[in-house]
């Protein structure tokens, strides 16, 4: 890579740009079949599934630039990079150590097909490293966790597992999507395998569903392997998509840091309002880490109304502006509760353990004006 390509913000830029016939932008490959060059083996073959064509390298080495790693894939979904990574990190019947309050759709992939795929798991407190040891077995090969967890937005103790994962010889592995690379970069930091839901804010306009994995030569290339036999390979057009939003990514989160810190702040203050999660407050338990760890706090936040379940209810009808869904990480601002949509699989009794109560309500700053964000949760609640 050209040594100018420093900073991120360049790199998003300028990284991984093959000016095809001096194209500034990467066309689209709309072929599903490439004619042989001569490629020795099956994942050479030239294939959409086997994400080899000019517009998944192309993206593959934006995506290693912008988090320092020797090489990415990028895939389908967030689920695909999560489920393959995992297959193939624990091939054989391997044994995970992972942190308690995760995305809902890894937490059921461990809790409906760990076991019928020969593969164990143990849920770990991420802030208590002292409890983790009596949790390894013979076979445990990686332990993971999250940036910044969904949806209480806690911070693990990050330095601890990297450092637990040498110690004992596993791969650390981290879903940094709520972060982005724009306020962590794992892989700097001693990570093993960076994975990202690519749909949120590395893409960023609700527009695909598309995933990322990042990480050393080796470790990528297996979960390529992988990813090419369960076919979880993101098509030319979405690549290009995510192409595109890629380049916005350092702009658009560094404004929801801001946005969010502010709308955190004016939330803290309501009276009508309860907790607010969110690790730029003072008052968040491990704010002290998160200022360490993290070059920004997010565009995530979760808050309760002191009234409950409710009153979340009829706040959310009155609001005109964030959009009710359970997505995060767009440029529109997205409002849901975690305990209806992304932790519903969860029984409630694991919920409430976790602090997602029935009233949580979680909050995806978007890119508009923060003004115009605080008058309509202002409306809402008081409404
Ligand atoms: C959305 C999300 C995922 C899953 O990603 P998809 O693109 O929906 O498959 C995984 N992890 C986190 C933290 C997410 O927010």
């Amino acid at each position: 890579m050209n040594d100018s390509f420093k900073h991120l913000e360049t790199k998003l830029i300028h990284a991984g740009e093959p000016h095809i016939l001096g194209a500034v932008n990467v066309p689209i490959f709309q072929s599903a079949i490439f004619e042989s060059a001569g490629e020795d083996g099956y994942h050479g073959i030239r294939y959409i599934r086997l994400n080899n064509t000019p517009n998944h390298l192309a993206l593959n080495e934006k995506l290693a630039a912008i988090e320092g790693g020797e090489a990415a894939l990028v895939t389908g979904s967030g689920m695909a990079a999560i489920s393959a990574a995992l297959l193939s990190v624990l091939s054989g019947g391997g044994h995970l150590l992972i942190q308690d309050c995760i995305y809902g759709g890894t937490h059921d992939f461990l809790t409906q097909d760990f076991a019928g795929l020969g593969m164990s798991y143990s849920f770990i407190n991420a802030d208590d490293p002292a409890s983790w040891k009596a949790l390894l077995r013979a076979n445990t090969k990686a332990i993971y966790v999250e940036s910044m967890s969904n949806p209480t937005l806690q911070v693990p103790d990050l330095a601890a597992v990297v450092s637990f994962a040498k110690e004992h010889g596993l791969v650390s592995m981290i879903d940094n999507t709520f972060a982005s690379p724009v306020n962590f970069r794992p892989l700097e930091f001693g990570f093993n395998l960076s994975l990202h839901s690519a749909t949120k804010y590395l893409n960023g306009h609700s527009d695909i569903v598309a995933g990322a994995v990042i990480g050393s030569s080796n470790l990528v290339g297996c979960i390529r392997r992988k990813l090419n036999h369960l076919g979880g390979a993101l098509d030319p057009h979405a690549c290009y998509l995510l192409y595109r939003g890629m380049k916005t990514m350092s702009v658009r989160v560094k404004y929801q840091n801001e946005s969010a810190q502010k709308v955190a702040s004016w939330l803290e203050r309501h009276p009508k309002v309860g907790k607010v999660n969110y690790p730029g407050l003072a008052s968040h338990a491990r704010h002290q880490r998160a200022r360490e760890l993290f070059g920004g706090f997010g565009g995530v936040l979760s808050f309760e109304l002191k009234q409950g379940s409710p009153a979340a209810d009829s706040f959310l009808r009155r609001l005109r502006l964030p959009l009710q869904t359970g997505s995060l990480g767009a440029v529109e601002t997205l409002i849901t509760r975690p305990s209806l949509t992304s932790h519903s699989g969860m029984s409630r009794e694991d919920r409430e353990r976790l602090g997602i109560t029935d009233g949580l309500i979680r909050l995806s700053v978007g890119i508009e004006a923060t003004e115009d964000l605080v008058d309509d949760l202002q409306q809402a609640l008081e409404g």
